[in-house]
């Protein structure tokens, strides 16, 4: 399989070779992108091989990511692919919680169905298989939480080390605990996840640790394939609108690569419009798309208790711009009260999520109420991340939560019998 590595930037597009270690463009210092030619591959033939797959019980066609290995473009054999069986996620049907948005036809895409709790998993699969290629033998990510649990999973699976750097006392404890847990090295460093990043971005050159933030390349083409089984799950008929949580907005930019891939392979007839759903203290990506400013001004002190959003300064702006211009999207902020109130409506549904991802339905609330999604549209919210991910939320949040349903009652049989029926009697 022909592909290569080339700058993202308009203008530049310059071409590297496959075996260019770094995730910036020699030349303009942008970020890159890997690209196949598409010419030659039939959307109808691989369609049928995917679907074929699905009875397959082979570790790489049990992988969500690899099943669609044809466009995965850098994907070479079968015994280099380090996997832990990611995606495969289910599609949510959730008309109560599209009633209380505004009246869309919601279904949710849930990626906290995933091995480590969230869809950074589909990148990781791809960046840890990429750094063996290269072989490195130690890898490293700036992370609000996630990056470094799905990292520390697939590094210890490919018998690489691992070193996370995280904004000190800012991350959600279960995503630490999952990462210390999966034998990650943990270095707490500086106040928000941006700080973080710079750092750790400048160390990687000089220590030679191979970085696998979304500014690299290969994760993009693993998470590139969320858009392929959502398609493949909706029988390709394309939605209206597909709504993400906005972070260093490395999701919505693989995201929109994969529709543009089966877009031109004719697999769908017409481009979603993508939605990103930001939180009002981190949404420097939101002011610039309504501002029409040229260059995004990051917030200093990025402030949510979506910590997994908590970012000031998105790496992936630019390739995020495109994807909104390209898709007629959308950009929203939302509070993190809206917040609050969107992940309880997915709850009395039984859909349970981490703040950042119920963002995604707060956005969607705000942006029907506004009239710019309109009633009855065909909307998919990416909930990326998993209930478990962040308990201390809902034990802040307890009193607003339990009201009333949380009861201590003395271990007699008698105590136990009148609490139930003073349950049962007060309640529909
Ligand atoms: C990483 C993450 C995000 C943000 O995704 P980006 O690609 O950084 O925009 C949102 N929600 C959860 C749960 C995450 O882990
Ligand atoms: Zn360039």
């Amino acid at each position: 399989m022909s592909w290569h590595i080339q700058c993202a930037e308009d203008g530049c597009h310059a071409r590297h070779r496959p075996d260019y270690p770094s995730h910036q463009c020699q030349k303009c210092g942008g970020l890159l992108e890997v690209r196949r030619d598409l010419n030659g591959l039939s959307g109808g033939a691989m369609r049928a091989t995917w679907v074929e797959r699905r009875l397959s019980n082979l570790p790489l066609d049990r992988s969500g990511v690899w099943r669609f290995r044809e466009l995965v473009s850098f994907f070479h054999d079968a015994a280099s692919v380090i996997t832990l069986a990611e995606g495969r996620t289910p599609l949510l049907d959730a008309p109560g919680t599209g009633a209380w948005a505004g009246g869309v036809d919601l279904t949710v895409k849930h990626q906290g169905a995933n091995p480590t709790g969230s869809f950074k998993d589909l990148g990781m699969t791809a960046a840890i298989t990429r750094a063996l290629a290269l072989r490195v033998s130690v890898v490293a990510c700036a992370s609000t939480g996630n990056t470094s649990s799905s990292m520390a999973a697939y590094a210890a699976r490919a018998g690489l080390r691992a070193l996370v750097f995280v904004p000190a006392g800012k991350v959600a404890a279960a995503k630490l605990a999952q990462a210390i847990d999966l034998g990650a090295f943990i270095i707490e460093l500086g106040e928000n996840f941006d700080q973080a990043f710079e750092l750790v971005r400048k160390a990687s050159a000089e220590l030679g640790l191979y970085l696998v933030n979304s500014v690299n390349p290969f994760r993009i083409e693993g998470q590139k394939t969320l858009a392929f089984e959502l398609l493949e799950q909706r029988d390709w008929r394309a939605p209206d609108f597909i709504v993400v949580p906005g972070g260093n907005l490395g999701n919505v930019s693989a995201i929109t690569k994969g529709l543009r891939e089966i877009s031109t392979l004719g697999l769908i007839q017409k481009m979603p419009r993508l939605v990103v759903i930001q939180s009002a203290g981190a949404d420097a990506f939101c002011r610039l798309m309504t501002s029409g400013a040229d260059e995004l001004v990051p917030v200093a002190q990025p402030e949510t208790e979506a910590t997994a959003i908590r970012i000031g300064n998105p790496a992936n702006w630019r390739k995020a711009r495109r994807a909104l211009i390209e898709t007629q999207g959308l950009c929203e902020s939302v509070s993190d009260e809206e917040i609050f109130e969107a992940k309880r409506a997915l709850a009395l549904e039984g859909i349970g999520c981490e703040p950042a991802s119920a963002a995604t339905i707060a956005g969607i609330r705000r942006l029907c109420a506004a009239g710019r999604i309109p009633p009855r549209a065909d909307v998919v919210a990416v909930l990326t991340g998993h209930q478990l991910k962040d308990p201390d939320y809902v034990a802040r949040h307890a009193a607003e939560i339990e009201s009333g349903r949380r009861l201590q009652v003395e271990p007699t049989a008698d105590a136990l019998c009148g609490v139930v029926e003073r349950i049962l009697k007060a309640s529909p």
